[in-house]
Parts: structure tokens; C-alpha cells; sequence
């Protein structure tokens, strides 16, 4: 039976040996642990063994597991798709935001933001699209639109724009789909050096997003196992109509 010192080794062993294979300093990468669907003790006990950084995808999740944890000096962000009116909630947390995909998002958070005194660092969210290429459906701007996005969030008060943050898309090679989020973010730090962080790559791909020059890899499965239920940012995917399941 492994246990979760083993799998953090395991997965940091892996980052390590991507980035250094890439030519990197596996120090530039941040670990941040996906801990969504597990409770607040599962958080505890990675923390305990030195990882700092959580991510929610849900706020009410968040505030509820933060709340549990005060004690401890997480840092926490915010992985999922976020509704307006929960921006304050996760602003007031200190979360980073990796989710932001249109410039009401970014208003809504740098508002809670100025009011508390400091700015909620975020990450634009780009959609890669599905293997058809397709809108992936898992939130994220259009490629295209993400350019003049920066260019909005940038001149928004009460945020501060650290990078662009994708998915992979599904039933696809992740490699391609990174080098374009790489080439685009790279067109955005050179208006906007401070966009110096690339969040991209999760359990199955993060030495392609690795190679591709991620500096935050947001790992859930491989640090805490299967998620016992369908992990939240699906439930959106929910069918609202009369179809019943089975
Ligand atoms: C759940 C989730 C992850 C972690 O995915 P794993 O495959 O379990 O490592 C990373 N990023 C986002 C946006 C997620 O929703």
C-alpha cells in the first residue's frame, strides 16, 4: 500500500526529472496539490509532509476546507469555473485564481481585491479545445481573444495577472495543444512581463507541460488517488433536461 509520502515523493520525483530533462530547474515549478472531493484531514496530512500549495474548484468547497485549516499556512487557488457572485468568497481567501476567462470575472475578484488591500492574483483561463477542435466545455477563453484579455485584466484594479492556465484537451495529444499555450503566453508576457507563470499539466500530462515550460502543475490523482465521486467542474456537464441516468 503506498501511502500519501510515497505518492508525494512519486510525483515530485517525476517533476523533477521533466523539468531537469527540459533543461530546467525543477525549483521554477510549483506543486500545486488538487485536493477537491478529499476532506479537509487529507489536506492536513500533505501538508504535514511540507506541500503548501492546495487547489478547489469549488468555492464553497474552499471556504468550507480553509476554514478547517486556518491553522496551517496553505496557500490555496482556485481551479474550477467561477460564477460571479462567489468571486468575493474566494478573493477574500487569498486564493489564486486560475479560472478567469472574461474581463466581468476579473472586475468582480478586483473588486474584492482593492477592498481588501490586496490584489487576487490571477491566471487566464485559455480553451484548447477538444480533439476535433471543438470548444472544450470546460471553461477558458478562445485563444484568439486571450491577447486583448490581458490587455483588460492588466488594466484592471484590484488584480494581478501572473500567466495563463489551460486543460488539455480530452482524447488528444497534450504535447501540440501546450505548445500553443506556450507560444500564446509568450505573446502575452511580452506586453505583460509580470505574466511570467504557466499554469498547465495535471497527473497524466505533466511532463508534456513540462517540456512546454509549465511552471505550476496541478496534480489531484496521482497525489491523493481516484476521486471517489465525478470530480465537480463535471456537474456542470449535468444534463438539466428529463433525462434519467441508466
Ligand atoms: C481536477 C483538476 C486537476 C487535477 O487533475 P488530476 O488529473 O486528478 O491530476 C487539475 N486541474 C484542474 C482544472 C482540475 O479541475
Amino acid at each position: 500500500m503506498t501511502t500519501p509520502a510515497d505518492r508525494l515523493r512519486a510525483v515530485r520525483d517525476r517533476v523533477d526529472a521533466a523539468a531537469r530533462a527540459a533543461g530546467r530547474d525543477p525549483a521554477s515549478v510549483t506543486l500545486l496539490a488538487v485536493s477537491k472531493t478529499w476532506p479537509a484531514a487529507t489536506v492536513r496530512e500533505l501538508a504535514a509532509l511540507g506541500q503548501a500549495d492546495f487547489g478547489e474548484n469549488r468555492a464553497q468547497e474552499l471556504a468550507g476546507k480553509a476554514a478547517e485549516l486556518t491553522d496551517l499556512p496553505l496557500r490555496w487557488h482556485f481551479v474550477g469555473q467561477l460564477q460571479r457572485n462567489k468571486a468575493a468568497a474566494v478573493a477574500r481567501l487569498g486564493a489564486v485564481v486560475h479560472s478567469v476567462d472574461r474581463l466581468s470575472l476579473a472586475r468582480a475578484l478586483g473588486r474584492a481585491g482593492a477592498e481588501a488591500g490586496r490584489p487576487v492574483e490571477v491566471f487566464l483561463q485559455v480553451d484548447l479545445g477538444g480533439p476535433q477542435g471543438e470548444a472544450a466545455a470546460r471553461g477558458g477563453a478562445d485563444p484568439a481573444e486571450v491577447p486583448a484579455l490581458a490587455d483588460a485584466v492588466a488594466d484592471t484594479e484590484g488584480v494581478s495577472l501572473r500567466g495563463l492556465m489551460a486543460v488539455a484537451p480530452r482524447g488528444a495529444a497534450p504535447g501540440p495543444a501546450f505548445a500553443r499555450l506556450a507560444a500564446l503566453a509568450e505573446r502575452v508576457r511580452a506586453d505583460h512581463p509580470g505574466a511570467r507563470d504557466l499554469s498547465a499539466g495535471m497527473s497524466a500530462d505533466l511532463e508534456d507541460a513540462l517540456v512546454a515550460g509549465s511552471t505550476l502543475v496541478r496534480v489531484g490523482t496521482a497525489l491523493f488517488g481516484v476521486r471517489p465521486l465525478p470530480c465537480g467542474q463535471d456537474e456542470s456537464h449535468q444534463s438539466h433536461g428529463s433525462q434519467q441516468p441508466g
